[in-house]
């Protein structure tokens, strides 16, 4: 029998290789692979800043801290997505509003965050999710869209792009819009560093705010301590940051598999090609509803909705492809279900009629560049028997 992972981390490049040199180094913390990381990575997207962190959660409570979101400040986020979206508005002491998403997407449209705006215009800012590596519509061709909504509302836009590296919108990639893009390096994400993550701005002030705030808000970074003429015990303290630097060991890691996300993009599109192809036949689930072309998607996510008419229930079918060797993960049980912003905000599942519609049915399937051809033809094969 096939022994298939939900997720597999693909670690086949210059890995072990950059590691061991930072490892033989003697200097195992924050300086020239973490910086290197930060200016490949801004290169890469074609953004002014980047800042290596050592999550992306860490990246999103930085990112509000540096648009100063404080006590009492609400944020608008999707019910879909992970709790870390929404728990680092906590952190500052701001409320969390919750938005429906579109059925098949999971993501924000316009349309939900313009209603979202004219019930809360007090709103300091949104945190746009790219779910599953597809970016939401921030704009069109005429420019309109979720970022041109904020900004006629004086609100911030902070994207959580966990999912979405490398992920292309109107000709540009994530990471060029929003006034702030964090993006997660966690093992099973698109490209990893372990624990890691990166926020990308192109506004200065912003960085840095972030940089300081990064490391207990002193104000210079380690590396510069060692290696510029001022004696190496003077720094001065300008708030009470955080510790959220990026290890060298991390970012090596982090540079070897750069090299290669361009490749490991192109493999996790043909999985999803593969299952749009041979899937769309099923008439008891509904295939992810695209609105980009294949190759501006970053594919770390494929969803699939199964129907309430089906032969299996959700759970039951998540438990027969367990026994047949096939892991699989549910994105996500949304937040408005969670007990703790549920008790606190008084929600209700009636509220988000697509979130819960999806919730009902969603699965998501292995789609990963170390997927041969011989287990995607298994998955689908033991999908058709399980669901026709
Ligand atoms: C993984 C994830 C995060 C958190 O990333 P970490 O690097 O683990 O902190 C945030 N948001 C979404 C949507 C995620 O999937």
């Amino acid at each position: 029998m096939y022994r298939i992972p939900f997720s597999k981390v693909d670690c086949s490049g210059n890995e072990l290789r950059y590691v061991q040199d930072v490892l033989e180094s003697g200097w195992l913390t924050t300086a020239g692979r973490a910086l290197e990381l930060e200016t490949k990575f801004a290169e890469a997207l074609g953004a002014r800043f980047a800042c290596a962190v050592n999550s992306c959660t860490s990246a999103l409570h930085l990112a509000l801290e540096a648009i100063r979101v404080g006590p009492g400040d609400k944020v608008l986020v999707p019910t879909m997505t992970f709790t870390a979206t929404a728990e680092v508005i906590r952190y500052l002491d701001a409320d969390p509003v919750f938005l429906d998403v579109e059925y098949g997407s999971s993501l924000l449209t316009p349309e939900i965050v313009d209603r979202g705006l004219k019930l809360y215009p007090e709103a300091k800012a949104v945190i746009v999710v790219h779910f599953g590596g597809q970016a939401a519509e921030l704009m069109n061709e005429r420019g309109e869209g979720i970022l041109d909504i904020c900004h006629r509302h004086g609100v911030r836009v902070i994207e959580d792009a966990a999912h979405a590296y490398p992920t292309r919108h109107c000709g540009r990639f994530i990471g060029t819009f929003g006034d702030i893009t964090c993006f997660s390096f966690y093992a099973n994400k698109t490209m990893t560093t372990g624990e890691g993550g990166m926020l990308v701005t192109n506004d200065e002030a912003i960085f840095h705010r972030v940089r300081v705030m990064r490391l207990h808000g002193i104000d210079r970074d380690i590396w510069n301590r060692f290696s510029t003429p001022k004696p190496s015990w003077e720094y001065d303290v300008v708030a009470p940051g955080y510790k959220y630097n990026m290890p060298d060991v991390n970012a090596a890691i982090g540079l070897a598999q750069m090299e290669r996300a361009g490749s490991m993009r192109v493999a996790r599109e043909h999985c999803a090609r593969f299952y749009m192809d041979r899937l769309k036949g099923l008439s008891m689930i509904d295939v992810p509803l695209m609105h980009c072309q294949f190759r501006d998607h970053s594919w770390h996510l494929f969803p699939i909705i199964l129907k309430s008419e089906a032969r299996h229930s959700r759970n039951e079918m998540i438990r027969l492809l367990a026994e047949r060797g096939i892991g699989t993960s549910v994105h996500y049980k949304p937040l408005h279900r969670m007990t703790y912003y549920r008790e606190r905000y008084g929600l209700r599942a009636e509220d988000f009629h697509n979130a819960e519609r999806i919730w009902a049915g969603t699965f998501s399937l292995p789609i990963y560049s170390l997927l041969t051809e011989t287990e995607l033809e298994y998955i689908v094969t033991t999908l058709w028997e399980l669901i026709a």
